[in-house]
């Protein structure tokens, strides 16, 4: 099995805290997207006649792209790759994109799961936040895309806002739940470099991130997804069960994928490469795949297996296998072994059958954890 992420940088704004790669003039829009068709045919040996089992066009903002755009996409997707029946086909949405008519006409192409980026469902943090949609349309877009015929619905919210109160995160989480959302990501507010947000707080126009709300809004997410149900199988990721979202748990369990469009990564078990961030010399590059501009490559290591291993498991529900880690070399497992046993003492990451998973209070420390197991070459 194999996965497909295909990127859409093209946004209608820019949301102050974001750093993917996106552009806001659509002008190489129906371009880029011939280019991603072009991509297809050049790049299909990639994940050697592996069945495909989830296509994800993530962004960006991928529902601003035609009908007739997407089913360009689906047409080469399916003259190339052998998708699975059941294939997890998601859709990145924004909730002012989705009106009945739009959602009937996704329904009609192979997408089967949106994504909603609502992010928040009160105006003055959405306003905060720079998003292009209002409070009113993160209220109705999970009622319409039911309407439309989607059940399989995953939604995005960001938590630690200045703009956004204990109860007003307490608030947007019971709408959710009274929505009863298969699928949930919740994001921690961070401040990325080169974003609006970083030059705001550098200025004094926003204040910086709030540790100690952050932690708190943490600790309410637990408590209220499972006080209603949901599974946390990534440290950001909640489901109810049966519904994981098989394009994360790829990622997170080493299934490879092909990343098609500017500033896409792929990996094929062994390597990582990752598309050219820039529409244009995407364009160029596609134009003359002989010039190998496409994409830089890197061959992982041991050393890079070890950590990225450490870094994905730790956060997931399966969690860190000592096997796992032994078989990549065993001199990473006597390490691991070595680091692991003071976080064993303190509790924040709990054993069973050589099985290491994070406990609550260690999914507050998650990355400090993983950032202190990881293996530095001399
Ligand atoms: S819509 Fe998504 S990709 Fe676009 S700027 Fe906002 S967060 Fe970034």
């Amino acid at each position: 099995m194999a996965g497909i992420y295909i990127h859409i940088p093209f946004c209608k704004q820019a949301c102050h805290y974001c750093n993917f790669h996106f552009s806001t003039s659509l002008k190489y829009r129906a371009d880029v997207v011939t280019a991603i068709v072009e991509e297809i045919a050049l790049r299909h040996n990639y994940l050697k006649d592996k069945k495909i089992s989830s296509v994800y066009f993530g962004g960006g903002t991928p529902s601003l792209l035609t009908i007739e755009e997407l089913q360009s996409i689906f047409e080469q997707l399916q003259r190339y790759f052998q998708i699975a029946p059941d294939a997890e086909i998601t859709l990145e949405a924004n909730p002012d994109d989705l009106s009945l008519a739009t959602l009937a006409a996704f329904k009609a192409t192979p997408i089967n799961r949106l994504s909603i980026g609502i992010q928040s469902f009160t105006e003055e943090d959405l306003r905060f936040m720079n998003r292009a949609h209002s409070a009113q349309e993160a209220q109705v877009c999970v009622e319409l895309a039911r309407q439309a015929g989607f059940d399989k619905l995953s939604i995005d919210l960001i938590y630690g806002t200045p703009t956004l109160t204990d109860a007003q995160w307490e608030s947007n989480l019971a709408t959710i739940f009274a929505q009863r959302v298969p699928h949930i990501s919740c994001y921690c507010l961070t401040v990325e470099p080169n974003t609006a947000l970083a030059h705001f707080v550098k200025t004094g126009k926003a204040a910086p991130v709030d540790e100690e709300k952050s932690t708190r809004h943490f600790e309410i997410l637990l408590r209220a997804m499972e006080a209603h149900g949901y599974v946390q199988y990534e440290i950001s990721n909640f489901a109810l069960p049966g519904h994981y979202a098989k394009h994360n748990a790829n990622y997170w369990l080493n299934v490879p994928y092909l990343g098609l469009g500017p500033s896409a990564h792929s990996f094929d078990g062994n390597s990582r490469q990752w598309n050219i961030a820039n529409n244009a010399k995407y364009l160029k590059a596609i134009s003359k795949p002989e010039e190998n501009q496409l994409f830089e490559r890197e061959v992982l290591q041991a050393v890079d297996r070890y950590n990225e291993y450490i870094l994905t498991s730790l956060r997931t529900i399966w969690g860190c296998q000592l096997a796992t880690i032994q078989e990549i070399d065993l001199k990473f497992g006597a390490y691991f072994l070595d680091k692991i046993k003071n976080y064993l003492d303190q509790a924040l990451v709990l054993e069973e059958a050589a099985t290491y998973r994070l406990s609550t209070s260690g999914k507050l420390l998650a990355d400090r954890i993983a950032m202190e197991l990881f293996w530095e070459e001399a």
